[in-house]
């Protein structure tokens, strides 16, 4: 399809990086922004050649879960705002790319070596929590890990998608590797408590997410013990990110006891790219029934309080850019992950996606955003890092009348919510029980 890049001028020619064969095509002819750069880290990787230029700051390489947080965390300052990104490193498209991590004195840079361009990253701050033991004896890195700004906890064992033979599971995922393996399969409750409070303490996080692989429709049964005992005991906003349920009562009695924001992962706009890759949504689930529970939620939670989840650069861009449509046109957020071919998963020989057609993407999503009036960075303190926030879209936008209004909007929604926010993440006393059914 035509590009639809205006904001910048991009240059075809050949240039020295031949990525399996292939040639580059666009190269930046001037600086990036930070949501381009961004943009290009996920798609290309870093290399780190010198891994005394990283020495012992920043945060280790972590792989939990899908697989995704596996790179390199770095902020990119920009003057709109910084930009948090999780880079990948480890794949093997990273040890070819383009970009490369290097010190200067006290200073890191991100260097492209097709033209020289560097800019400026810091490594997102340390957690100096992780490798403590909660009360119990557990480690904490264990238990839940920051991405970007935010704690993530994976409740449960596994996903019952890996279990099914043959198995069901989402070919790009490497959930089934890491589980049990690299964090502990079924978590307590007491440490996930211990560990929120330490996290919102110590790292000053505000949004505490819980997300799970398929759990054989006990989905949001299993969520609700943790969702209750952090929205009491901690204090937090409260996400939810779970295969969705047909009982859609259950999500009403979710939000009673805390959580704020429900995600539901997709991952594919097209029917037969679902259907391919993630047999187990497809054959035990079914697409309808995300877009059922999506509507659902964002209804009852208001404009920009949930998301829909997919993966960018494996279906054509035209569907992504329907499924951005679609969610924004629910009241959600696009949540819109770069497709990695993650080591180990049945994708990891698929090529990462194209600078270019991602630019289109995220362009769409800015639009797609602005048009639905969903509010972007609204939520205090919350950066993710593991896809480009819809925040950080606003870098790509032009500086029309539309654009400016739409920042003022968001200017006094922020204002507007402070309060909200802080009440929402006080601890609460939450009546009922956690026992969803028998
Ligand atoms: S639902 Fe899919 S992506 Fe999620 S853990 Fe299971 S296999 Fe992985």
């Amino acid at each position: 399809m035509a590009s639809k890049v205006k904001s910048k001028e991009y240059k075809r020619e050949a240039v020295p990086y031949v990525e399996d064969g292939k040639q580059d095509t666009f190269v930046p002819t001037e600086p990036l922004n930070p949501c381009e750069l961004e943009i290009d880290l996920f798609c290309r990787g870093i290399r780190v050649d010198d891994s005394s230029a990283l020495g012992e700051e920043g945060r280790p390489l972590v792989r939990t879960r899908a697989g995704l947080g596996s790179g390199l965390e770095v902020i990119i300052p920009g003057p709109l705002k910084d930009v948090w990104a999780n880079i990948p490193v480890e794949e093997e498209f990273a040890h070819k790319s383009c970009y490369r991590i290097v010190r200067e004195g006290k200073a890191l840079k991100v260097v492209d070596d097709r033209q020289g361009f560097s800019y400026p990253v810091r490594l997102s701050p340390e957690v100096p929590w992780y490798t403590r033991n909660t009360t119990r004896g557990v480690q904490m890195q264990r238990i839940g890990v920051l991405q970007g700004t935010y704690l993530g906890i994976y409740i449960s064992n596994s996903c019952g998608f890996w279990y099914h033979s043959p198995a069901l599971n989402c070919k790009f995922c490497t959930t089934g590797l890491n589980v049990g393996v690299n964090e502990v399969e079924l978590k307590d409750v007491e440490d996930v408590v211990e560990v929120a409070q330490t996290a919102k303490a110590e790292s000053g996080v505000t949004f505490t997410h819980f997300n799970s692989g398929y759990q054989t429709n006990r989905d949001l049964d299993r969520a609700a013990p943790y969702v209750k005992a952090v929205k009491s005991r901690v204090g937090s906003l409260i996400g939810v990110q779970l295969t969705p349920s047909r009982d859609l009562w259950k999500y009403d009695r979710l939000m009673d006891l805390g959580a704020d924001h429900f995600s539901f992962c997709y991952e594919f706009q097209n029917p037969e790219f679902f259907a391919k890759l993630c047999p187990g949504k497809e054959k035990l689930i079914g697409q309808d029934n995300f877009f059922r529970a999506l509507e659902y939620t964002s209804k009852k939670l208001g404009k920009g309080a949930c998301s829909g989840e997919i993966i960018a650069g494996v279906e054509p861009i035209e569907d992504t850019m329907a499924a951005i449509d679609m969610i924004a046109g629910m009241g959600a957020f696009p949540t819109v992950c770069i497709f990695r071919p993650t080591i180990g998963s049945d994708m990891e020989r698929w090529p990462s996606p194209r600078y270019e057609d991602m630019l289109v993407v995220y362009l769409h999503l800015y639009e797609a955003c602005r048009k639905n009036g969903i509010p972007m960075d609204v939520t205090p303190n919350i950066e993710v890092s593991l896809i480009v926030q819809p925040g950080d879209t606003r870098y790509l936008a032009d500086s029309s009348l539309a654009t400016k209004l739409y920042d003022m909007k968001l200017s006094l929604m922020k204002k507007a919510a402070k309060p909200y926010f802080w009440w929402a993440g006080r601890p609460k006393h939450i009546k009922g029980s956690e026992i969803l059914s028998e």
